[in-house]
C-alpha cells in the first residue's frame, strides 16, 4: 500500500535547507492518519518552492525510469551544467513526454493534497515563499524590508535550490560507486550534508524503494531523522529498507570496490567466477 513514508522519502530531495521540498514530499497517497504528515510537507513545498509534488514527482519518476538517456528529464550525459539547471532552461526532449507517459501517476493525481496543491501553488508559493519570509523578520526584529527580502528570501531560495540541483548534477558525476559501478549516479558526502541525505545517490538509484536513500543509517541523513520520527508519533509506516544480504551481494557484484570490509574482500579474491589480479 503506497505511504506517507514513501511520498515523503522516494521521490525526493529533501535537503537540510528545504527538508521540505516537493522533492522530498510526493510519490504515494494520502490516507487520512497521514493528513498532518504530508500537509506539513506539501506546505513546506510552498515555502521552497521548488515546483509543487505532482510536477516534481512525474519528473522524479522519469528520471529513475529512463536515468541518463534523452527521456531523463536532467540527463547527466548532456552535461554538469545541463543536469543542474540548464534542464530548466529549456525545452525538454521530445523523449521526455513521449516516454514520459508511460510512467504511472494517478497515484498522485488520487492525492486531494497533491491536487489542491497543484491547483493553488502560485498564490501559495508568494504568501509561504516570498510574503512571509520578508515579513516576519520586519515584523519580528524590525529588520528592514530590502534586507529581509535578499536575504530571507533571495539568498535562501539560491542556496537550498543549488545544493538540491546538486543531487541531479555532483552526485551523478563526482564519488564513488558501491553498488553499481555501470551507473553515473554517485555516492557523494558533500552533497549528502547540504541535502539532509541525498547525496548517496548510487545506493538510491540501486534501492530506490528504501526510505533511508542509505545504508549508513543517520549519516548525513536528515530526512531519515525526519521520517523516523514520523514513524514513532505514527505519522508515517511501512517504512521499506532494502535487505542487508542484498546490499552486500551488489556490492559484490557490480560496485567498485568500496565500502567493501575486509572479510567481504576476501570473499571477492576467493570467488571462482572473479578473477585474480
Ligand atoms: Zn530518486
Ligand atoms: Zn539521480
Amino acid at each position: 500500500m503506497p505511504n506517507a513514508t514513501n511520498w515523503i522519502r522516494k521521490n525526493q530531495r529533501a535537503t537540510t535547507a528545504n527538508l521540505c521540498e516537493p522533492y522530498g514530499f510526493g510519490v504515494h497517497i494520502a490516507l487520512l492518519p497521514q493528513c498532518p504528515s504530508k500537509t506539513v510537507a506539501s506546505l513546506c513545498c510552498y515555502i521552497t518552492y521548488g515546483n509543487d509534488i505532482y510536477e516534481w514527482c512525474r519528473d522524479h519518476r522519469v528520471h529513475h525510469k529512463f536515468t541518463e538517456t534523452d527521456a531523463d528529464p536532467h540527463n547527466m550525459k548532456r552535461g554538469f551544467f545541463f543536469a543542474h539547471i540548464g534542464w530548466l532552461m529549456c525545452r525538454k526532449h521530445p523523449d521526455v513526454a513521449k516516454k514520459g507517459k508511460t510512467v504511472f501517476l494517478g497515484d498522485l493525481w488520487a492525492d486531494p493534497i497533491v491536487r489542491f496543491q497543484r491547483r493553488f501553488y502560485n498564490p501559495l508559493v508568494l504568501f509561504f515563499c516570498f510574503y512571509m519570509p520578508t515579513m516576519i523578520p520586519v515584523w519580528c526584529w524590525d529588520e528592514t524590508v530590502w534586507n529581509s527580502f535578499f536575504i530571507a528570501v533571495m539568498a535562501r531560495y539560491g542556496v537550498s535550490m543549488n545544493s538540491t540541483f546538486l543531487v541531479n548534477s555532483a552526485a551523478h558525476k563526482y564519488g564513488n560507486q558501491p553498488f553499481d559501478k555501470y551507473i553515473e549516479a554517485r555516492e557523494n558526502p558533500v552533497v549528502a550534508l547540504l541535502t539532509g541525505g541525498e547525496g548517496w545517490h548510487n545506493y538510491h538509484h540501486v534501492f530506490p524503494w528504501d526510505y533511508a536513500t542509505s545504508e549508513l543509517g543517520y549519516t548525513f541523513n536528515l530526512t531519515k531523522v525526519f521520517i523516523d520520527v514520523m514513524a514513532m508519533i505514527g505519522l508515517a509506516y511501512d517504512l521499506k529498507t532494502a535487505n542487508p544480504n542484498a546490499i552486500k551481494e551488489r556490492k559484490l557484484k557490480s560496485g567498485d570496490g568500496a565500502r567493501v570490509k575486509f572479510n567481504e574482500k576476501r570473499k571477492i579474491l576467493y570467488t571462482p567466477n572473479v578473477k585474480n589480479k
